[in-house]
């Protein structure tokens, strides 16, 4: 990984809501229009003070107060969402090749800081270790490979109708 993505990817940025409960994470972008628009102010971690825009401009900040939101539900929220699905779709079975173990996690193929989007055809099971391996690198750029091509939701939803239609 360059220099330049790993700096990009500590720039995501968690999104609170008024009681500090997170939200999503959001890009350090969207963190810095927000703050921008009055709508959010970024929190020091160390201090829980409130930062300004002008106190980040120009450091990395971690954590951004919308100070009107309030969480959804937990079951909702940005990340764990859809975890389950995905690896229900895998079978619990690490997506890599050459691995056994069972999946816990889900591994975004692209990743996030790369620009990889939290899609179903972007997402695979992985276990521990190989999404830890991997990092924010892609399959290639890691020396990994998908035991096969991400099923698309359409895919399975065809293989549902054949398993139906006994095809
Ligand atoms: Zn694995």
């Amino acid at each position: 990984m360059s220099r330049h993505t790993k700096k990009h990817c500590a720039q995501i940025v968690l999104a609170l809501d008024c009681h500090y409960m997170p939200m999503v994470e959001i890009s350090r972008r969207k963190a810095l229009k927000a703050m921008a628009t009055g709508r959010a102010h970024a929190l020091d971690l160390k201090t829980w003070s409130k930062l300004g825009l002008q106190d980040v401009a120009s450091q990395p900040f971690h954590a951004v107060v919308f100070s009107k939101a309030r969480a959804v539900a937990e079951s909702k929220l940005g990340f764990g969402r859809g975890n389950a699905s995905i690896l229900r779709r895998d079978e619990h079975r690490c997506q890599y090749v050459g691995c056994m173990r069972r999946a816990t996690t889900v591994d975004h193929v692209i990743p996030r800081c790369q620009g990889g989007p939290s899609t179903w055809a972007n997402l695979v099971a992985c276990c521990r270790e190989c999404n830890a391996r991997k990092g924010g690198r892609t399959p290639e750029q890691a020396g990994m490979q998908l035991r096969s091509a991400v099923r698309s939701q359409r895919a399975l939803l065809l293989e549902r109708f054949h398993v139906l239609a006994g095809v």
